[in-house]
């Protein structure tokens, strides 16, 4: 279908009232109404549902929408409802329905009424929906929350993994549009290759969040102070405060109440009236802070959350993003700040231990990013967005300065020499080793693995002597995020070259480093540097 722009401002207008799209918007709604494959990665509020409501009100036929959670597919279809004068404009088709209701529905789609059918994946196995689906005019067929698909995402959904075959069976040429605000390289690919459109055009926006301030604090026994201080600083703003466990969440809510601070708790063990009761008070103000689990905030919608406080550092960085990600919604202050001590990975490692081998590799590699984003001294912004495949400008870019490590610099160093001895240290161990093992060679320790591949034998085992393991890891890490090494996820982690890498160790350049920040939880309030 080819349209104009005009036409699509004016379907914008007509339908949304909208009168500009927004960011990549306009381009993903041509490519589908193209009929292409299209693949969107956008962070959460960007606007991806209109990038697929608005071209299935605009085509023939009903598209399809695959979501994971009856309650956002519930959400979904009475916000396009609440546009049309035809409630059959959307329906859900799910378990829960009797059979005059999938009458109806299934009436709806054949008179061509129905514009979009949302489906969690599930339904989606059943024989008598997808041999109705099949006779039907189909415009296409869009995989929301696509990262489902991706044991590397963080909500692992096996039904995703039989998408791809029951669309062959709806239709073979129906376009496929995949959906998420996950935005690294390897959720990316996996969702790609399990959807089987590697031919997809792609559209990814910046994650960059230029009006969050980045910050963690060394977790100490006066955790609970340090944040009652911080909310009495910030007295009067919406803040959300989250720790692991239910329990925590109870003292913590009950500690800043004695301390004259308005807050609720909220988990997934209170009842569903109390939990609404708590996020009505949220919303309307009548609390200033929730304390929660992550079982709060998804849909949460308050664009003037100032600031989002993790009481325990979050299992990987893709949680950290999407929990601090609701903090200044609407442009404004967002303040995120995390504690953290590694007695908390060590937790988080320790829940994992009873899970199949795999999930615990997974989870293991998720960890050690979170341990580098709260120990390093680099820019975290630039941290970050490196994490999702995005280069970041940390002098001039947006945001440059906001985050503590920027705005407390630590002195930096010339380690060209350790760079290019780390980098030859890689390249000639043949990139097998992870990082802790390419540490463990150059300061000198043997283990199982090293003795195997005979590598204690070589004359640069133990080079870097001179140097603590603590020094090694944060200049492998710098190097990473510099582009000169890359992690291989498929592996686990295996630390391999790139061209900058080889190109550096044959012309050496400067190579300014900064030291990690040591944590020492038995102290009290300090960074030991
Ligand atoms: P996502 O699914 O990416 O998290 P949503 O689709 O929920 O984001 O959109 C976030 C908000 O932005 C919604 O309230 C939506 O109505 C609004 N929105 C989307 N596109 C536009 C636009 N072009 N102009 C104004 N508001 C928009």
């Amino acid at each position: 279908m080819s349209v104009n722009e005009t036409d699509l401002q004016d379907a914008l207008k007509k339908y949304f009232g909208f009168s500009q799209f927004r960011g990549l918007q306009e381009k993903v709604i041509k490519s589908i109404l193209d009929k292409q494959n299209t693949f969107v990665i956008m962070p959460t509020g960007g606007g991806k549902s209109l990038c697929y409501q608005l071209p299935a009100l605009m085509c023939k036929g009903t598209a399809i929408v695959v979501s994971p959670l009856i309650a956002l597919m519930k959400n979904q279809v009475d916000a396009i409802r609440s546009i049309s004068a035809e409630e059959g404009i959307a329906h859900v088709l799910n378990s829960s329905l009797n059979k005059s209701e999938v009458k109806k529905v299934k009436g709806d789609i054949e008179s061509g009424v129905t514009k979009l059918l949302y489906v969690a994946p599930e339904s989606l196995t059943k024989e008598e929906y997808v041999d109705f689906l099949k006779s039907q005019e189909i415009s296409f067929l869009a995989v929301d929350e696509a990262h489902c698909i991706s044991e590397w995402g963080h909500d692992f959904r096996p039904e995703y993994r039989n998408l791809r075959n029951i669309i062959k069976r709806i239709g073979e040429d129906i376009p496929i549009i995949g959906l998420t605000a996950t935005a690294t390289p390897k959720v990316q690919e996996d969702i790609l290759k399990n959807l089987g459109m590697g031919n997809a055009q792609t559209f990814k926006a910046s994650f960059n969040r230029p009006n969050l301030f980045y910050e963690i604090r060394p977790k100490t026994k006066n955790v609970d102070a340090d944040i009652i201080r911080f909310v009495k600083q910030n007295s009067g703003k919406s803040g959300i405060v989250y720790c692991l466990s239910r329990k925590r969440v109870e003292e913590l809510a009950q500690t800043l109440e004695v301390n004259g601070v308005k807050a609720v708790p909220y988990h997934a063990g209170l009842d569903a009236k109390t939990r609404a009761k708590h996020q009505d008070m949220f919303l309307m103000e009548d609390a200033d802070v929730v304390v929660a689990t992550i079982a709060f905030g998804m849909g949460i919608d308050k664009p003037d959350v100032r600031f989002v406080i993790h009481h325990d550092i979050p299992k990987s960085i893709e949680s950290y993003y999407q929990e601090t990600g609701r903090a200044g919604r609407d442009g404004g202050e967002g303040h995120c700040l995390a504690y953290y001590s590694y007695k908390d990975i060590e937790k988080l490692e320790k829940f994992m231990s009873g899970k199949p081998v795999a999930e615990q590799e997974i989870g293991h590699a998720l960890l050690q990013e979170v341990v580098a984003f709260a120990e390093t001294s680099i820019s975290r912004r630039k941290f970050i967005l490196h994490y999702f495949g995005e280069e970041f400008d940390e002098v001039h870019g947006e945001g440059a300065d906001m985050d503590d490590n920027v705005r407390n610099p630590k002195k930096k160093h010339e380690a060209k020499d350790e760079a290019r001895l780390l980098l030859e240290v890689v390249s000639k161990t043949g990139e097998i080793y992870k990082s802790k093992d390419l540490v463990n060679t150059l300061t000198g320790k043997s283990n199982a693995l090293i003795i195997s591949h005979k590598t204690h034998q070589q004359d640069f085992f133990g080079s870097g002597k001179a140097k603590e393991d603590k020094y090694w890891m944060a200049l492998t890490r710098q190097l990473l995020v510099a582009g000169y090494l890359k992690k291989d996820i498929e592996t686990y982690g295996i630390i391999r070259m790139t061209k900058e890498g080889k190109d550096f160790i044959t012309s050496p350049s400067s190579f300014m480093m900064t030291e990690d920040h040591i944590y020492d939880e038995t102290k009290d309030d300090t960074i030991i540097t």
